[in-house]
């Protein structure tokens, strides 16, 4: 744990963090007592009312230096995440690089926080100003730990506010090491707390607090709704970057072997594990027969392995519990009539392994095209027309990221801006980086991270009007 500028490691763990590549215990983790949380809660209150005044020139830099101690230590923090999550290593260092782009786009950012002046009748002025909110709850999971932690840690401390974060139990490690280079970019003292624990305790500690002024969350539905309720407690705003289950419209009028490509790499990118990993195929019967089976021969090429492993190319799921959770997905949509194309089971009996799965013809009502599968699980589903594809794609309640592949220029024009969701790539599978704002729509969540507005959550508007008396 980091409080105040001290890193505390003598406390009793509150869990063990454990290798999914081969079960092996990485070691304990301290968890927080309730006089750390004090001193955490003490500390953030201290540092925001210093970093608040600290000139954003000051602060801007400061967030450049951190970018640049992050790719020079991309070496020893990549293996850090491929040890805790088990991604390969190559995923592991591009996601330090990523992560290193958001402190550079908010530390430019930040500078252009400005303010306006507003007409008045009278000859007065009347002027708008934004102020960092706070002390924010930061709260990541463990798919993207530096890159969901860099962002929140870019955010807070470029908008001048304070900030105490919990890393997901799984990867603490990895934010740790990007914690420590705040520090030795020069972060005074109390800026930035890593505090670990009980997730619902560190959660109330932390957000019913009054020092904490805004909470944010990169994480599953279930947990935002939580943290929403404990911020209501408090009128707390809050910054929601939630599950998705992302639809895939594939038209009758695409290379369906060129796009089944694609589609491996898009979907079996670290197993699957990924917010925006696209998880409905929705694909024109025209084309389908061709889709699938090359879809699922190449995805029952890819080398499956330990992260560390020269060539793997999709790593374990990060605990046992997702192996069973697939087990189960596969099951029902079996039970309900999808053919199993490629994988289905898990890999070896050691690790957290699942082979890459291609289900076919999977019914509207099998769970998997409900519930966010988050593992290397593709189901594929004919349609009839697109107009069929959008309102299955659009038959959910969450709405993070979408993908349409068509040639047709007004077919992609009309489904892009017919989806709900907050990203739409077409004919490829990127999701926005630094430069763009990044959230979803309906209950994938609430504010953005990235592009123009980046700061807008982690700040306030205050208006100022003077009159000469
Ligand atoms: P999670 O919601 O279980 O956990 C996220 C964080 O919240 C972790 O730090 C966890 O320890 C903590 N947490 C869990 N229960 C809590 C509680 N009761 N009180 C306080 N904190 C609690 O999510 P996860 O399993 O770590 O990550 C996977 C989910 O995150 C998926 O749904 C995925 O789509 C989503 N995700 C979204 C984005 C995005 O940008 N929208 C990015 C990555 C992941």
């Amino acid at each position: 744990m980091l409080i105040d500028g001290e890193w505390i490691y003598d406390r009793a763990p509150c869990h063990q963090v454990q290798n999914p590549a081969d079960d092996q215990i990485l070691g304990p983790v301290p968890g927080a007592t309730d006089a750390d949380f004090d001193r955490a809660l003490a500390a953030a209150q201290r540092g925001f009312e210093i970093w608040r005044k600290v000139p954003p020139q000051e602060r801007s830099e400061l967030l450049k230096r951190v970018a640049v101690l992050m790719r020079e230590r991309a070496k020893d923090i990549a293996p850090a995440i491929t040890l805790e999550h088990g991604k390969p290593l190559a995923d592991a260092e591009a996601e330090v690089s990523r992560s290193s782009s958001f402190l550079d786009w908010d530390a430019e950012q930040l500078l252009r926080t400005y303010g306006r002046v507003v007409p008045t009748q009278h000859p007065n002025y009347q002027f708008v100003m934004r102020e960092p909110i706070g002390p924010v709850a930061a709260f990541t999971p463990w798919n993207v730990p530096v890159s969901a932690a860099g962002r929140k840690l870019a955010g807070t401390i470029a908008a001048g506010c304070s900030v105490i974060i919990k890393p997901a139990s799984q990867t603490p490690a990895s934010t740790c090491l990007l914690a420590q280079c705040f520090i030795d970019a020069g972060l005074p003292d109390g800026v930035l707390q890593v505090i670990h624990g009980k997730s619902s305790q560190v959660s109330e500690k932390l957000i019913l607090s009054p020092v904490i002024r805004a909470v944010t969350l990169t994480g599953s539905v279930e947990v935002g709704k939580q943290l929403m309720r404990l911020a209501a407690e408090g009128v707390k705003p809050s910054l929601m970057e939630l599950g998705g289950h992302a639809p895939v419209l594939i038209g009758a009028d695409v290379n369906p072997a060129k796009v089944a490509e694609l589609a491996v790499g898009g979907k079996f990118r670290m197993a699957g594990q990924l917010c925006v990993s696209p998880s409905r195929f929705l694909i024109h019967e025209k084309i389908y027969d061709d889709f699938v089976g090359e879809f699922a021969a190449r995805a029952g090429k890819l080398k499956v392995g330990d992260g560390f492993t020269e060539g793997a190319q999709v790593g374990p799921l990060v605990n046992f519990r997702r192996i069973e959770t697939m087990q189960s997905l596969v099951a029902d949509a079996v039970e309900r009539g999808a053919k199993v194309l490629t994988g289905g089971e898990r890999v070896g009996n050691s690790g957290c392994f699942f082979a890459p799965t291609v289900l076919g013809d999977v019914p509207l009502d099998a769970r998997v095209m409900h519930e966010e599968p988050f593992g290397p699980l593709a189901p594929c589903t004919p349609v009839a027309d697109m107009d069929q594809a959008l309102s299955i794609a659009n038959d959910i309640e969450v709405g993070l990221a979408g993908y349409v592949f068509t040639n047709d220029v007004e077919m992609a024009d009309r489904l892009s801006n017919a989806l709900e969701c907050g990203s739409v790539a077409i004919n490829q599978f990127t999701s926005p980086g630094a430069d763009a704002p990044f959230g979803g729509h309906k209950e994938s969540g609430i504010g953005v991270e990235g592009g123009m507005e980046t700061l807008d959550s982690y700040t306030v508007s205050k208006t100022i009007s003077q009159r000469r008396v």
